[in-house]
């Protein structure tokens, strides 16, 4: 399940002490770590891990799906860290990495203030989020990281650093999968808070998608449209107010009432439909913070292609269909705006992004995603960093433009490989 899965990972000498009898293991269970896990609790025991340790990476709130965080060292989970929000004069917030974005968006909203866009759940840490490119949705919505203008971090001698979005190396280093440091504190570009109405159409045709994919994704400020690619979909529109809403979407009618699920199998967890006014982090995100977002027991992998090619991927998956739904829960397509930051998957092209809700199993993983990244391969598709996929570094060299230049910016900030592993190596992320 893509490289990091397949990482050999032996805890060193000298490390600080493990978590002692616990299993560590990613949100939904698909990954075991077989680093020790350790848990300060302040920024300067950060440093003193990160100054005792041969090979050590940071863990977030471990919403990723393929041990992407493992390392041959030890762990350092951020989530013992007080969070601290701090709401400034300049439109800006600084915030701890390990907040989540769900207590970051309150705080926001309680000052006035919001997000460009928030991704389907709110319990992901925001350094987390960030360093893997994590989004949205909206033709003209950039990846979360798009909203980071500064970052600070322990570097590989455990000295704090701050990185500009600005500065010669910030588009490289604001994704950077972990691999340059132990980000502590985020600075975000915030706007004034605003009200999202959330209305979805049901029963639409997925041909009339395929037909039409820029009607569908334009049809609101950020839409996903969910199908079990059985001819069907859902539309789920999200519109920033004022504004108007049709009551029908190629076809497909309005539902007035607010039903609390994505399929029978991710039900009672999802925030107010129906056309209800809220607030931004209140209807942006699919899943409500007090719930448990999704279904739990699954894997997801997720695909970016160029939007110029939305209806060709949307098809060539579309034909996969009956070979692949038993092992599917929901499939979700969404769009992101293109960007500059290096390794972030929208990279350069305004990008459709495939997702796939996976059963928990080991067909789904290695019989029915096969196929998808067949299917997707003719459209140079990127993977979702955080989710499973089966690409190596020969792939990933073909597909992600800047990938060869970002090694050599994290081997240079990092030239002893301290937040290396073998599934970065794996992945070509670094070179050893
Ligand atoms: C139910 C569910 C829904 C999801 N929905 C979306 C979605 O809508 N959009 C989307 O894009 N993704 C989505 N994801 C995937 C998830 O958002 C990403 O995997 C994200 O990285 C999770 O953040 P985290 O804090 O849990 O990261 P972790 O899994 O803890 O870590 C991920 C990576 O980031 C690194 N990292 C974490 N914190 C830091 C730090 N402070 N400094 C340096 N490196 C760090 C780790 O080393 C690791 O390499 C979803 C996942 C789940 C489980």
């Amino acid at each position: 399940m893509g490289a990091p899965c397949q990482s050999d990972a032996v805890g060193h000498q000298g490390d600080p002490s493990p978590t002692v009898g616990a299993v560590e293991t990613d949100w939904a269970g698909t990954y075991v770590f077989r680093a020790p896990v350790v848990r300060p609790t302040d920024v300067e025991a950060v440093r003193t891990a990160v100054r005792e340790a041969t090979h050590v990476r940071a863990l977030g709130t471990r919403h990723t799906f393929n041990g992407l965080a493992e390392s041959p060292g030890v762990l350092l989970d951020l989530t013992a860290l007080p969070d601290d929000v701090q709401v400034r004069d300049d439109g800006t917030v600084s915030v701890t990495a390990e907040t989540t974005y769900g207590a970051l968006a309150r705080e926001l909203h309680r000052h006035g203030r919001g997000l460009h866009n928030l991704g389907s759940l709110p319990h992901i840490s925001v350094g987390g989020a960030v360093a893997t490119g994590t989004h949205g949705s909206g033709d003209a919505l950039g990846v979360l990281a798009t909203a980071v203008r500064e970052v600070e971090l322990v570097d590989a001698d455990g000295e704090l650093r701050t990185v500009r979005r600005d500065d010669a190396d910030g588009a490289g280093l604001l994704v950077a999968l972990g691999s340059v440091g132990v980000v502590v504190r985020l600075v975000l570009e915030t706007q004034p808070t605003y009200e999202v109405r959330q209305d979805v159409y049901r029963d639409l045709s997925l041909a009339a998608v395929v037909e039409d994919p820029a009607a569908v994704t334009g049809a609101g400020t950020s839409v996903s449209v969910f199908t079990r690619w059985d001819g069907r979909a859902d539309a789920w529109v999200k519109t920033r107010l004022p504004a108007d809403v049709p009551d029908t979407l190629l076809g497909a009618r309005r539902d007035p009432v607010s039903r609390d699920g994505i399929t029978d199998e991710i039900q009672g967890n999802v925030t107010e439909q129906g056309g209800a006014p809220g607030p931004w982090h209140e209807r942006l995100p699919h899943f409500r913070h007090d719930a448990t977002p999704s279904n739990g027991d699954e894997i997801q992998s997720e695909f970016f292609v160029d939007r110029a090619d939305a209806g060709a991927a949307i098809a060539a998956v579309a034909a996969l269909g009956d070979r692949i739904r038993e092992h599917l829960v929901v499939s979700e397509l969404r769009t992101v705006a293109g960007d500059e930051l290096w390794l972030s998957a929208a990279h350069g092209r305004d990008s459709l992004a495939v997702h796939f809700t996976w059963r928990k199993t080991a067909a789904a993983r290695d019989d029915a995603l096969p196929l998808v990244e067949d299917a997707l391969r003719e459209f140079r598709a990127r993977p979702h960093w955080g989710k499973a996929h089966h690409l190596g570094a020969a792939e990933l060299e073909r597909v992600v433009p800047r990938l060869a230049e970002a090694r050599a910016l994290f081997d240079r900030w990092d030239p002893r490989g301290v937040f290396s592993s073998p599934g970065l190596v794996g992945l070509g992320v670094r070179s050893s």
